[in-house]
Parts: C-alpha cells; sequence; structure tokens
C-alpha cells in the first residue's frame, strides 16, 4: 500500500494526474491536497470523488503547522507537488502571491516530507513539477536541454525556478529523493479559460475578439495535457533519483499560426463561413518581458523511459475543441464568476 499525496489536483493538470493514479493503482490511497484558488475547481474531477482510493483535502500549503500536521498525521511514501500559481499575467501584477505559493509553499511541503521521513527514503519520493519557463527565453534556434542554464524573466518562471532550486539544495543537502520535470506548455480538457488555447475557443464561441499579444510571433512548444500526465506517472515511478526530465511535445508553433489553425478548426465544428473567426483577431499591447521562444529537447526522457506523446497536435487540439464545445457548462460556470471582472480588467484598454 502505497500513500500519495498530489497537490493541486484541482487544478487543470493536477486533476489529469490525480484522476489517472486514481484509476490506474487502486492499491494506492490517494490524497488530493488544493487549496482551491480561482484556478481549482472540483468540477474537474467530480468523476472520480466517490473513488475507495480517494481523499480530497481543502488546505493551503503555505500554511506551515498545517502541512506539518498532515504529514504527520498521514506519513506519505510519495508527494506529486502540481499546486501553483500558474498565469504569467497574473504574476506580473501579484509577484508575492507566486513567492508564497511556489517558494515558500514548495519548502513547506519539503520540510514537512523531511521530518516525517527522518532520514528513512527507502521507497520514498519527492516529485516536483515544474515548467521550461525556467530556462528563459530562446533566439530562433537551439532547444532547452536538462543542462540549459536557468535564466527566468516573469515573476511566474522566477518563484518556479527557485523551487526547483529549493527541491535539488534539499536533495544534496539532506539527502532527500526527489525527480523533477520541467514541461513545456499543455493544452486540454479543464485548462482555465484564461489561457491562450480555451481562452480563444470561448471567445470564437461567444464571437468576441481573439486577443493576440505583440506581433503574434511568440512561439512556443505545446503538449496535451494527458500526455504530460502519462510522462509523470513514469517518471514518479521509472526516473532516476536526483535527476531532471525535460518533457515537450515536439511541437513547435507561433502564437499566430496556431489561432488560425484553431479558427479553421472551429469554423468547421460551428458550421461558420471558411475565415470567419480569423475576423476576431485583436493584437493588443504586448505582455511586458515576454519570452520569444519556448522549445524543449525532449530526447533524455524518450531515451531512457521510452516516453513520447501519444497523439499529434492536430488530434489533441480536435479532442480539446470537441471537449469545451461538449462542455459548455463547465466553460461558463467559471466564465461567469470571479474570472469574469479578472477578463474585463486585463483586456480591457
Ligand atoms: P492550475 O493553475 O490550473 O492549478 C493549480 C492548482 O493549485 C489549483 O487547483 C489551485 O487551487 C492550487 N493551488 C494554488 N495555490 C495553492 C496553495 N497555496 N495551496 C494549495 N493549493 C494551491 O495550474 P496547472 O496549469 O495545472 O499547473 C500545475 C503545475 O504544473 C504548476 O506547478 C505549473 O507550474 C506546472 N506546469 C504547468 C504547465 C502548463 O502549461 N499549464 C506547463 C509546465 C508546468
Amino acid at each position: 500500500m502505497k500513500k500519495l499525496l498530489i497537490t493541486g489536483g484541482a487544478g487543470f493538470i493536477g486533476s489529469h494526474v490525480v484522476r489517472l493514479f486514481v484509476k490506474k493503482y487502486p492499491q494506492y490511497q490517494i490524497f488530493n491536497l488544493d487549496a482551491l484558488t480561482y484556478a481549482g475547481n472540483l468540477e474537474n474531477i467530480v468523476d472520480i470523488e466517490a473513488a475507495p482510493n480517494y481523499t480530497f483535502i481543502k488546505g493551503d500549503i503555505v500554511d506551515a503547522p498545517f502541512i506539518d500536521q498532515l504529514f504527520a498525521e498521514h506519513q506519505f511514501d510519495g508527494v506529486l507537488h502540481l499546486a501553483a500559481e500558474s498565469h504569467v499575467d497574473r504574476s506580473i501584477t501579484d509577484p508575492l502571491s507566486f513567492v508564497k505559493t511556489n517558494v515558500i509553499g514548495t519548502v513547506n511541503l519539503l520540510n514537512a516530507a523531511k521530518a516525517s521521513w527522518q532520514g528513512n527514503y527507502e521507497g520514498k519520493r519527492f516529485y516536483h513539477i515544474s515548467t521550461d519557463e525556467v530556462y528563459g527565453s530562446l533566439g530562433a534556434e537551439g532547444l532547452f536541454t536538462e543542462t540549459t542554464a536557468y535564466d527566468p524573466n516573469s515573476p511566474y518562471s522566477a518563484s518556479k525556478a527557485s523551487s526547483d532550486h529549493f527541491v535539488r539544495a534539499y536533495g544534496e543537502t539532506y539527502g532527500l529523493p526527489y525527480v523533477l520535470t520541467n514541461c513545456s506548455n499543455n493544452y486540454g480538457p479543464f485548462h482555465f479559460p484564461e489561457k491562450l488555447i480555451p481562452l480563444f475557443i470561448n471567445n470564437i464561441i461567444q464571437n468576441k475578439p481573439l486577443p493576440v499579444y505583440g506581433d503574434g510571433k511568440y512561439t512556443r512548444d505545446w503538449l496535451f495535457v494527458e500526455d504530460h500526465a502519462v510522462a509523470i506517472d513514469l517518471v514518479f515511478h521509472e526516473g532516476k533519483n536526483h535527476d531532471t526530465y525535460n518533457i515537450g511535445g515536439f511541437n513547435e508553433w507561433q502564437n499566430i499560426d496556431l489561432v488560425k489553425l484553431l479558427c479553421k478548426i472551429m469554423d468547421e465544428k460551428l458550421g461558420r463561413a471558411s475565415g470567419a473567426s480569423e475576423q476576431l483577431i485583436a493584437y493588443v499591447k504586448d505582455r511586458p518581458g515576454h519570452d520569444l521562444r519556448y522549445a524543449i529537447d525532449a530526447s533524455k526522457i524518450n531515451r531512457e523511459l521510452g516516453w513520447k506523446p501519444s497523439v499529434t497536435f492536430e488530434q489533441g487540439l480536435e479532442k480539446t475543441v470537441n471537449w469545451y464545445l461538449e462542455n459548455q457548462t463547465w466553460l461558463n460556470n467559471i466564465t461567469s464568476g470571479a474570472y469574469a471582472s479578472y477578463y474585463e480588467k486585463q483586456y480591457a484598454n
């Protein structure tokens, strides 16, 4: 019997990871710890809430005494840490909440794991889920590898870089068993509609403008979220102790090309005239400190653990668009709430 703590399991990626672990490992006990911030939504995991091997705990990783007590009570064998403030734009207006959750929250979890395991690390593992944004920005050429120097540019990526360093430092200083992954942009079902792909799907449905930053030439690598969850499962069980893996989709897109592809798919789905949704594209003022290009070399995880994405971008986007069209109640529940006023403020000009 393994007792695992998954943090941030009511969020986008966390919900897919919780679902995969609860279903695939009935012999494990899965505890999902989430503060249910604006980004956390129990509707994301409603299908597994009654599973006998699943427990939800509402709580804040910034609250150290609570975290210590939780670890003392449950004696977890492993931690998969996904809870985070995750939106770059929000980090620009409120950096401190990113320091609190992403840095202090991570250190609280490391301290609690260390205290609970007391140097007896057999069968124990702390898995920190991170982002490729810690590497900063690439020019037109090259890829991020596991040895690329950290060079974060946004308060979000600086906070994630800092948390990565703490995880590594706990491994070096105290011998804490850890694995770390840095993944590129995810997309798929249950993605909060402040992020590019669900934002644009929703706006196309609503016939609202599609705000594209700057000249639209920013380039990102995209990975279907269920493929990320599979990689996380693999790294958690088979990744080498004290090691780092990059995870990516081998799938680079300039924002403007991605938006045009989405418009094309949506026109077909909604029965609109070809080119109709593209009319909604509206270039807006650039994000400060915007990184030009991220691209991941995911050959290490492919070579060492045999992982590669299972769907192409076209297949993944098709699944994603279908999911949003079939789950408009989920979308409306979110967009009618607090998110609506945030959206107005962010894109008011
Ligand atoms: P998300 O914003 O959708 O979910 C984050 C979850 O964490 C939410 O459920 C939220 O309620 C919870 N949370 C926030 N603060 C908390 C706190 N103080 N205590 C407890 N819970 C708290 O994020 P996501 O996109 O699912 O990202 C998950 C992780 O993966 C993050 O660490 C992120 O940095 C990393 N990541 C994301 C991407 C991506 O493209 N989304 C890519 C690479 C890595």
